[in-house]
């Protein structure tokens, strides 16, 4: 009930969600029944949490943020979903987003903007800007993302919670409507790095419906984190941390480097030795991210066509039934990725584009991974600056899209990384939260969550 009266206080200005479920109480009734019964309760038994809408929900609708699903229902529950139930989650609503997760201010959905709740004149960022947004302004405890270029990242770092890109694979995409399938990955948000540990534990782990989720076994990540030792114990004795040096030049706004290389003094205190990495192909990932993930967008989202889900226009000829219903459903960002992945993928200009990417793709992973083996981690900030006004690039789409520099690489290259808050800018009004991203080897979020865990 107080989470719910705190959603009807906030909603009207943060507008995060775009589905409040009818049944929050009678979930919750039913681990007050478990706890009367002295039944064995989930690890997520009584948790709040926020669902991003492009998750398949059985008892909420699942837009992706776009009128051309308006109004479906799926017949299942995604995976993540499913999961999280079995461990006793009370799944408060279905969060706002840019639609199918094209965009990086949630100004890009069909329904709504959602703004940030340290400056509702802001972006809380995107495409899982409602997620972000929900955690932030209490609305629930944790919540789903998914992350195809930073769209866990970058969001956590503009609402100032923490948010987790896990592996690619650590998650079953099972009931995750897919935008750029060989990048997508479910992720979450907490309020801190323990919280959001707890819920990746719950949703991790092989499921035989996305034969790309990992085999490998699921550690326990949260009992791991053991207790904050002293400052003074060095308790980051020996931890090897590369900075990327490309993220701090140029274009990068000059309060976030600030605060960056305070949080690197903080490592250092913590006993790491930093030192600075490059990574020579930094720059040529945004490009090549813009390429595939159109490419597969322009694929994937031919399901929509008006005959197997949601909103039909009604015509004479089946073509102009299909060009009808996604002229109708489908918004302009959506559009417009579509037009560029089928141009990229079309044959006179297949091996100029998308086979280009795919090489840059291999360089960005080979750069990780000698930047790894190096390092026990890399850092950089999540974004080259603090939440922005709405409105500000919204008519300038690759403005927006050079914001997703720091993050789209690592979604390249399949690795783990987590957002932190580590300070704030000053914008006059009022301070805005900036940030710290740690990225790590593949399939080694224990290690990040370890370091989140004791620098915050
Ligand atoms: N902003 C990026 C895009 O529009 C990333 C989105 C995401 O991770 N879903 O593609």
């Amino acid at each position: 009930e107080e989470y719910l009266n705190r959603l009807r206080q906030t909603e009207p200005q943060v507008k995060s969600f775009l589905h409040v479920s009818e049944n929050v109480i009678k979930q919750a009734e039913e681990i007050d029944r478990k706890i009367e019964r002295n039944e064995e309760l989930g690890s997520l038994a009584g948790v709040i949490v926020g669902v991003k809408d492009n998750i398949c929900t059985v008892d909420m609708p699942s837009t992706g943020g776009s009128r051309i699903l308006e109004g479906y229902r799926p017949a299942f529950d995604a995976t993540a979903v499913k999961k999280m139930r079995e461990c006793g989650a009370v799944l408060i609503g279905k969060t706002n987003m840019d639609e199918f997760g094209m965009g990086s201010t949630t100004e890009a959905s069909s329904f709504q903007v959602t703004t940030n709740p340290w400056d509702v004149t802001r972006v809380p960022g995107g495409s899982s800007g409602g997620s972000a947004a929900a955690v932030s302004a209490r609305q629930c405890m944790v919540s789903l993302g998914s992350d195809t270029g930073g769209s866990v990242r970058q969001p956590a770092s503009f609402c100032g919670v923490v948010g987790i890109k896990p592996t690619y694979g650590r998650v079953s995409r099972f009931g995750l409507m897919a935008y750029a399938s060989s990048l997508d990955v479910i992720g979450c948000f907490g309020s801190s790095v323990v919280d959001t540990a707890i819920l990746l534990d719950a949703i991790s782990g092989h499921d035989s419906r996305d034969a790309t989720s990992s085999k490998r076994e699921v550690p326990n990540l949260a009992s791991q984190l053991v207790s904050t030792e002293s400052l003074e114990s060095k308790p980051l004795k020996g931890l090897k941390v590369g900075l990327i040096s490309e993220t701090l030049g140029d274009g990068i706004d000059v309060g976030v480097v600030s605060t960056i290389q305070a949080a690197t003094a903080h490592l250092e205190e913590l006993g790491c030795t930093v030192t600075e990495v490059s990574l020579p192909s930094f720059s040529l990932g945004l490009p090549a991210y813009y390429i595939l993930a159109s490419s597969e967008s322009s694929s994937n989202l031919s399901r929509y066509d008006g005959v197997r889900y949601g909103n039909q226009v009604a015509a004479e000829e089946l073509s102009s039934l299909y060009g009808a219903s996604r002229a109708n459903g489908l918004g302009p960002e959506v559009k417009m990725r579509i037009l560029m992945g089928t141009y990229a993928l079309s044959a006179g200009y297949y091996d100029a584009y998308y086979k280009r990417a795919q090489q840059v793709r291999t360089l960005v992973k080979k750069n990780f991974k000698e930047a790894l083996d190096e390092n026990d981690i890399l850092i950089s900030p999540a974004a080259p600056s603090a939440a922005y006004k709405l409105g500000e690039k919204k008519d300038d789409p690759l403005a927006m899209y050079a914001g997703d520099i720091m993050t789209v690489n690592v979604n390249l290259a399949g690795l783990p990384a987590l957002v932190l808050p580590c300070g704030f800018v000053d914008s006059g009004a009022t301070a805005l939260p900036i940030g710290l991203q740690i990225i790590g080897a593949a399939f080694d979020e224990g290690k990040l969550l370890r370091v989140g865990h004791i620098f915050e």
